[in-house]
């Protein structure tokens, strides 16, 4: 589970973003203060760090410095409208910034995007009694190999690799048979359908009208 932290002095703010990370799956620590954050990343370095600048005590700035130096990405939260302030975010090293107030989707959004760049993939994931291995595209359950065709292990590890979040018909179209492939969405619920044969339905949900979401949480990873 990708593990983020948020520091923010404004327990309200915090919350929200709380809420919203765990939602899509996220594990999320809190912390009020710069003080608080550096105990916190002293137990573990976190995959990414959401950083308030107006903080009492030591500033964001300085807390940010501090995370970039040791590699770990930083997404600045700040009020601050001053080109100058967004500027010494990014020039610092900052993967990215977010003007407050902002709306949910678009912090989930930014974040995705910075774990993406930045993530090292897991090579395997167990989830719900399924043993996924990226590297080798294999899987198992209860230590039988569950045998998948090419499509339906592309399909199956775009999905797991996004789990809890939704993925729309076009984007899996997208993703597992390319965007030049000029099939119709129905391909993917065909599909979808010989998969959930295989693995066992309820790792896959349907999403009305949108697409499908592989439903789990990691039972561990490496
Ligand atoms: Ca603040």
């Amino acid at each position: 589970m990708t593990d983020i932290m948020i520091v923010e002095d404004e327990a309200a703010i915090r919350q929200v973003i709380a809420m919203h990370l765990q939602l899509v799956g996220h594990g999320v620590r809190e912390a009020e203060d710069a003080a608080n954050a550096r105990s916190l990343i002293a137990e573990k370095k976190p995959d990414l760090a959401l950083l308030d600048i107006m903080l009492p005590g030591e500033d964001g700035f300085s807390l940010g410095e501090y995370l970039i130096g040791r590699d770990v990405p930083v997404l600045f939260l700040t009020a601050k409208t001053a080109v100058t302030d967004r500027v010494r975010g990014l020039s610092m090293g900052a993967q990215d910034y977010i003007l407050k107030p902002f709306e949910p989707a678009e912090l989930l959004a930014r974040v995705e995007n910075i774990l993406r760049r930045t993530r090292k993939e897991d090579t395997t994931l167990i989830c719900g009694g399924l043993m996924i291995d990226f590297a080798a595209r294999r899987v198992m359950r209860s230590g039988e190999e569950i045998p998948l065709t090419t499509l339906e292990f592309d399909l199956l590890a775009m999905l797991a690799r996004r789990r809890n979040v939704a993925m729309s018909r076009e984007e899996l179209l997208a993703g597992v048979w390319g965007y030049d492939y000029a099939g119709e969405t129905r391909t993917v619920d065909v599909h979808v359908q010989r998969l959930r044969g295989k693995i066992g339905a309820q790792h896959i949900e349907t999403v009305y009208k949108y697409g499908y979401r592989f439903n789990g949480h990691p039972e561990g990873n490496t």
